[in-house]
Formats: structure tokens, sequence, C-alpha cells
């Protein structure tokens, strides 16, 4: 493992860090991890299988003995030739996270951010959640052995979220609000209780793993880099995560160039996106949001300046889009390429449809979009599909129903 160090992200000082809420403890930035990749050559690591942890030397863990693992990471990169025809791109792939343990890409950052906690000697750990990083944290403590707890916006989570976070056992506190009110209740009880090791994605050591997800993406393509990344964005963990993850594999001269980055937000929550078209240098957070797509359903992301910096340093830019564009997208991958995202991840879809309608991605380009969740963690969309999609029913087996459902074939 090579050496690192935790850095403030806006004053790049090194302050003693805050553990309470991961700020630079003199300007109140975001911390980030920094590995020394000056000069440095790759690590030895092309024999071993594609997973979060073949990139563990550039990882923040001390020793192996602490990695806590569920096989995260090595998820498809899949060509989507069907999807690609249909909306005139000739080299389009989505990277499906929803192959991931618990099905969301939360579970990279997750292995990464509880194995660090086992290496401190953490014995409880908390987050605030709409829903995946809660039903990856449970699993993650569960199998650490560790206490658990979870703040979710009351009554906003998907069922199968709601179902993994119980199953796994976690101390599940439902806060009235949305998720920014339950962040802010998780951040509170961590300054309180200097016991609980706050989870969420201002833990560094999260997006550390999340950054995998470019490492593998490079690999998947034979060291080729994409043209073009497409995410969701919610905190903005992730792109953020990812452009790291892009630059420290072009810092090892394993890739020549980086993608431009682009972050697709739902309408009523999208306070990035309206940064960036507005040319604004700063968020400005958006109340009661609102969209089908909960997991990126966040009205002041805690993420925002390295997202903001991902989309400037790598020209990209960001989108929104609506909530019946999202739910065509999501049919559309599922029948078109057998994929099954849940709506946060087809937004990335959408906001590609968008793009290209409007000129701003080329027929020709290399573009990856990211779907971070399976499309079982909210089966509450069964409900709004169309009629024409949802079946015949068979009343009875005699010959004269048989023969319309024959004629309906
Ligand atoms: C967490 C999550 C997002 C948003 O990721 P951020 O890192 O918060 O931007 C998007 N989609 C799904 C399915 C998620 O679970
Ligand atoms: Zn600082």
């Amino acid at each position: 493992m090579l050496r690192h160090k935790l850095q403030c992200f806006d004053c790049q000082r090194e302050p003693a860090a805050s553990e309470a809420d991961f700020r630079c403890t003199i300007c109140g930035g975001l911390l980030e991890v920094k590995f020394d990749l000056k000069g440095k050559k790759k690590p030895a690591w092309d024999h071993r299988q594609l997973s979060v942890w073949k990139y563990r030397e550039i990882l923040p863990i001390e020793n192996e003995e602490s990695i806590v693992s569920l096989a995260e990471g090595g998820t498809g990169l899949h060509r989507c030739r069907r999807l690609g025809r249909e909306l005139g791109l000739q080299k389009l792939y989505v990277k499906n996270e929803g192959e991931n343990p618990t099905g969301s890409f939360k579970d990279r950052g997750m292995t990464v951010a509880i194995s660090k906690a086992k290496e401190l000697g953490k014995k409880k750990v908390l987050c605030a959640s709409t829903g995946n990083t809660a039903a990856s944290l449970a699993a993650y403590s569960a199998r650490a052995g560790m206490e658990c707890i979870v703040l979710v916006p009351k009554g906003k989570v998907a069922g199968g979220k709601m179902l993994q976070v119980t199953m796994h056992g976690a101390k599940i506190i439902q806060v009235k609000g949305d998720f920014d009110q339950a962040f802010v209740t998780a951040l509170e009880l961590t300054k309180r209780r200097r016991e609980l090791y706050l989870m969420n994605s201002l833990n560094p050591y999260r997006l550390e793993g999340q950054k995998t997800l470019a490492f593998e993406i490079s690999d998947q393509l034979d060291s080729k880099t994409p043209d073009t990344v497409i995410l969701p964005v919610g905190n903005g963990g992730n792109i953020s995560a990812a452009w790291k993850g892009f630059t420290e594999f072009q810092q090892l001269s394993i890739a020549k160039t980086r993608p431009r980055m682009i972050g697709i937000q739902a309408e009523k929550a999208s306070p990035i996106a309206k940064a960036v078209k507005r040319r604004e240098n700063k968020i400005r957070p958006v109340h009661n949001p609102q969209t089908i797509a909960t997991a990126i359903r966040i009205g002041s992301p805690v993420n925002w300046p390295k997202v903001l910096k991902a989309i400037k340093e790598s020209k990209g830019t960001a989108e929104t889009v609506t909530d019946s564009e999202i739910l065509e997208a999501q049919r559309q991958l599922a029948t078109l390429e057998g994929i099954f995202v849940e709506p946060a991840s087809a937004a990335s879809i959408a906001g590609l449809k968008k793009l290209k309608t409007n000129r701003r991605v080329d027929p020709s380009e290399t573009i990856v979009c990211v779907t971070t969740g399976h499309g079982l963690k909210d089966p509450s969309i069964l409900n709004r599909l169309p009629k024409s999609q949802t079946g015949y029913s068979l009343e009875t087996s005699d010959q004269t129903s048989i023969d319309n459902i024959e004629r309906a074939l």
C-alpha cells in the first residue's frame, strides 16, 4: 500500500483530522485522501481479478487483515448496441453498478470505509441515507460485527432498500423531512457522541473505494479512456470519486487522457446542474426537492465543491431530466438491453438522450453511462408502468379465454 495522507480539498493544508464531521479544522473545507503518485510505476496488479481490492496499493488501508469484503466491484461494462442504435450512438456502454453485493455502487465505498473503521478500532457506525448507503452500511457493519445506526427520511425510502436495512439488523431512525434533515441530525449525533463514526460521503475513505469505478472502466476498455462518462448526481460523491480515479490513472501513466464528466440531476432536485448552467461557482440549495428517483432526491449536496471542480476540469457539463424522462429511460434500458436499474440510475440514460438531442454529444464518441443501483430496489415503479406492460389476466382456463389470449399475443 502506497503512502497517503488526509488533506483539505480547499486550502490544501493537512489539518488535524476531525472525525466528527470530516471537515478541515482550519477552513471548514472537505477532506480528501492524497496519494503521492508522482513518478510512481503502476503496481503489479494485472493478474488479479477485477474488483475494488485489485487496486489495494492505492487504497488507504494499512494492512490486509483489516479488509472487510463481500466481493464488491468487478461489475459489467456492457456494450449497448440496441439502445445505442435507438439513440444514434455508435459506442455506448453501461457500467452496471447494480451488480454489487447489496445492489448499488455504495458497496465500493463501504468496503473501504468499514475496513478503515475496523483499522481505527471503531465499534459503532452511523449514516444518513436515502436508502442505498443505509442498505450497504447495514450489510458491511453486520459483516464486520459492528453496531449500525441509519437515519432515513420518514416514508421516503424505496421498499427494497428498507427491507435490506431491516434484514441486516441496523437500528433505524426515521426522520421527518428529506435526506437533508436526516443528514443534519446525523452530523449533530456524531458531534454529541464521539464513539459514533460517520459513514456518509463526507467520509473521504468511502470516496477512495468509489474511485475504483474509474479504474475498472479504464481496465475494461484496455486502458483506452472513454470520451464521456455520465453519472446521476445526488450528494456528488460518486462523480467526484470517479474523476479522482481517472486522474490517478493518468498520474500513474496508465491512461493518457481523462474523460469529460457529465452529471445528471432530477429537474426538481438539481442545485448542481443549475449552478453549472448559470456558470456559478457555488450552489443554491433546493428546499423540498422532488423526484421519483429517491436516491438523488437531495437539495443540499455536501460534495458540491468537488463536483463543480470535476466538471470544470474535465470540460464536462450537467443536465436535468424530468421524472417521465427517467421512467422512459428505465424501461428502454430494460427492454432493449436486459439491464434493470432503479430510477436514479436511469437518469444517466435519460440525460444522455437529452444531450444527444441537443447535439452536445457526438454519435461516434465512446460513452459510458454509469447505472448506480439495481431495479429491484424500488418495486413501487410497478404502479407507474403502462397497463399494456403489466400483462393480461386469465380469469378461467376455458377455451374462449385461452382463444382471446392467443389473439393478443
Ligand atoms: C447514492 C446514489 C446516487 C447518488 O450518488 P452521489 O454519490 O450521492 O452523487 C445515485 N444513484 C443511486 C442508485 C444511488 O444509490
Ligand atoms: Zn482547509
